[in-house]
């Protein structure tokens, strides 16, 4: 775990800025390479299931108790209370793909069993239909990207820097 936190502070240096820029000055970028003993023993092993319930909740998948979230997307870059790197998780494009396969597969039954037990108007279904499509592709969103954060925290899937060499 160590050797994994130095590795992400040894990164390049827009990283530490953009940091600098998004965190209040209680949270240094220093705070997850120089977490103290008391924040360490806050986190708990790496498991699947403890990994999806608190990114689930849009809880730290390290420690259960720090958010996740500032807003609605925005990752924590560090933990409040545990100081593990939260951002150092890809998410990415997964947290929609989970989102909309969750949202069809919930709400394309409901559609099919209200067509066939009322006959309404094609212009008032979609009326009902697309707001409410909407709405919960939205709201199911930030609780499937913390799910996909700590999915990613329990397999120890983290952004490695890349190299990129002869591509062009
Ligand atoms: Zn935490």
């Amino acid at each position: 775990m160590d050797g994994k936190l130095d590795d992400v502070e040894a990164g390049p240096g827009s990283a530490d800025m953009r940091r600098d820029a998004a965190m209040p000055a209680a949270a240094t970028p220093e705070g997850a390479a120089t977490a103290t003993d008391a924040q360490l023993a806050r986190r708990s092993a790496p498991n699947l299931w403890l990994g999806l319930r608190r990114g689930g909740s849009r809880a730290c998948p390290a420690c259960g108790e720090g958010r996740l979230f500032r807003g609605y997307l925005a990752v924590i870059p560090t933990c409040p209370v545990c100081a593990n790197d939260n951002e150092q998780y890809p998410s990415d494009d997964f947290a929609p793909y989970v989102t909309m396969f969750l949202v069809l597969h919930l709400m394309v039954p409901v559609l099919l069993a209200v067509d066939r037990a009322w006959s309404m108007p094609m212009g008032v279904e979609m009326a009902i239909a697309l707001p409410l499509f909407a709405f919960s592709t939205l709201g199911l969103l930030p609780f499937a990207k913390g799910a996909v954060i700590g999915f990613a925290w329990s397999r120890g899937v983290t952004r490695k820097p890349v190299a990129f060499s002869n591509s062009a």
